[in-house]
């Protein structure tokens, strides 16, 4: 019934100057998480095969608030299905207002156009909600979530989605009420993956599911066929296949149940939530 489909990894940090093969040598399907809009533009003549270049604006990062110019923002979402690493960070030495404002212009662009958005929401899990439920933006993907309970939960009622990596404690979010067609895998390398002994490269999220398949009572394999089923009910609610590179969009279409399909016949609705 279902082709082997490669590991998912929706957030990880690479050089924007890597070679197209070494990333195809990951075996894996990566969502790649530019910074700034300048970051992107070095990615926008790459032509690779399992790679997508999110275009970002990292909330810890001076230098890309400094850069930001929402027309500029809206021409490069063009050539993207995703928006990687916008937010809120409480640390950060930009002050909340200036990263407010800001993220509030992606969250409305988000809202016209609609994106894949991974959200960074470090100490400002709150205000991050409150811009998210302000905005009305689909597609949201929580990155290294860190909300309480009462937050998480007011999440879920937003309709966000979340991308876990071996550095979280998934337990935490199922507890919390998550439930599997929510979450996403992410590596967040180098960040994500600088602990314990499983190889530190984007991509590599084999202990992501087994983690999520220990915590909700199924197999790896089935944790990675759900985690697909959602990117592809993702994608295809927000209409976003033909943004993808073509080999991604045949696994995309690959993940979808077909009519007659054997088995949770639940998913073939989650285009539609
Ligand atoms: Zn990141």
């Amino acid at each position: 019934m279902s082709r082997e489909l490669p590991p998912l990894d929706l957030h990880a940090h690479i050089d924007p100057g890597v070679a197209p093969r070494e990333l195809e040598q990951l075996g894996a399907v990566v969502f790649a998480a530019t910074r700034s809009a300048t970051e992107f533009e070095r990615t926008t003549h790459r032509t690779d095969q399992v790679t997508i270049w999110g275009l970002g604006c990292h909330p810890g990062v001076a230098a890309a608030h400094a850069d930001f110019d929402a027309e500029r923002f809206a021409e490069l979402m063009q050539k993207t299905p995703f928006i990687s690493e916008v937010g809120l960070d409480g640390g950060a030495r930009t002050d909340i207002e200036t990263q407010t404002e800001i993220f509030r212009a992606i969250l409305t662009l988000a809202t016209q156009t609609p994106r894949i958005v991974s959200v960074h929401s470090k100490r400002a899990t709150s205000r991050v909600l409150d811009l998210i439920e302000e905005s009305g933006a689909p597609g949201i993907v929580l990155h290294w979530w860190m909300g309480s309970q009462a937050e998480t939960e007011r999440a879920i009622r937003l309709g966000c989605l979340f991308s876990v990596n071996k550095s979280m404690d998934c337990g935490r979010l199922r507890r919390a009420g998550v439930p599997l067609d929510r979450l996403l895998p992410e590596t967040d390398h180098p960040a994500g993956n600088g602990r314990g002994d499983g190889p530190k490269q984007p991509g590599w999220t084999l202990d992501v599911e087994q983690a999520v398949a220990v915590e909700f009572g199924i197999t790896p394999a089935e944790v990675r066929t759900q985690f697909w089923r959602t990117l592809a009910g993702l994608a295809l609610g927000l209409n976003l296949d033909g943004l993808f590179p073509r080999p991604v969009r045949a696994m995309l279409d690959a993940a979808r149940p077909r009519a007659g399909d054997t088995g949770s016949p639940a998913v073939g609705q989650e285009g539609q939530t």
